[in-house]
């Protein structure tokens, strides 16, 4: 493997947000693993797009809440070499007021997110370790900074994997795996467009505008680079000036 040129795992390679990143990083010349659950028509179909563009990318398919048929997909990928780039970008938002949150509402938000991270992180770190480089970056919410009405699952869920970001930096740091955290705002795929319309966003939104997911993945493809080997244990966020 060249210097320049890493395996790159996305979750939730199959949604808006985790489809512009796996292209991001598939322009910057790695191989990306697209990951989906429910949407893999939608992850093949990155694939093709990334191919198309000239790079290499392949799909793949679990549930990150099922930490057994995670573990067999990531040690099927560990076998060919190891994830230098991991995207944990799988997510989900299940809103309600506080007093009427069920408790499915509360565990499986908090599930995708949390036994997510640790289902797809940890079987990637020791061979990670192993190469003395390593990129984990994770997507989290704008709402575990400010707090969200509706949105205290998903608050809690996103703050706690800001918080495990800043804890797994210090334990890799001397390793030359950097883990950031980046935190969005409103960002315009089919998780948002129903709850955020044109006059919320002109409301909430300073820049009067919801970002676009190839923003999000700028920046995301900005730390997975080798110029960001100085930046961890951060939570960026990407707002439009809404904080
Ligand atoms: P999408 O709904 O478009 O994508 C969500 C992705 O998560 C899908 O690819 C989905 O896979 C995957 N996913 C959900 N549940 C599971 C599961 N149990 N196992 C594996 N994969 C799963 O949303 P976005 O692209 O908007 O969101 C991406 C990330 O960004 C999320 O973490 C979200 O919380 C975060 N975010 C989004 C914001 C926004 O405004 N859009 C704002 C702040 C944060 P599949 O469809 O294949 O089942």
């Amino acid at each position: 493997m060249n210097e320049v040129r890493k395996r790159a795992l996305v979750t939730g390679g199959s949604g808006g947000i985790g489809a512009a990143i796996c292209k991001q990083l598939g322009s910057a010349g790695h191989f990306v693993y697209v990951h989906a659950n429910r949407g893999r028509g939608a992850a093949d179909a990155v694939v093709s797009d990334i191919i198309a563009a000239g790079g290499e990318a392949q799909a793949v398919g679990f549930d990150v809440t099922d930490e057994t048929a995670t573990r067999a997909a990531i040690e099927e990928l560990l076998e060919k070499a190891p994830v230098q780039i991991l995207v944990n970008n799988a997510g989900i938002h299940d809103d309600a007021a506080f007093p009427g949150m069920s408790s499915q509402q509360w565990h499986s938000v908090i599930d995708v997110a949390i036994d997510g991270f640790y289902n797809v992180t940890q079987p990637l770190m020791l061979p990670m370790i192993r190469t003395r480089w390593g990129r984990i970056i994770t997507i989290s919410s704008l709402t575990a900074l400010s707090g969200n009405r509706g949105q205290v699952n998903y608050a809690a869920a996103k703050g706690a994997l800001n918080a495990a970001t800043k804890a797994l930096s210090l334990e890799v740091a001397s390793r030359g795996i950097t883990v950031n955290a980046v935190a969005p705002g409103i960002i315009a795929t089919s998780m948002s467009r129903p709850t955020f319309d044109a006059a919320v966003i002109a409301e909430l939104v300073p820049m009067k505008r919801a970002g676009s997911p190839a923003e999000v993945a700028s920046l995301v493809g900005f730390l997975a680079s080798k110029e960001a080997g100085y930046i961890t244990g951060q939570v960026i966020s990407i707002n439009g000036g809404m904080m």
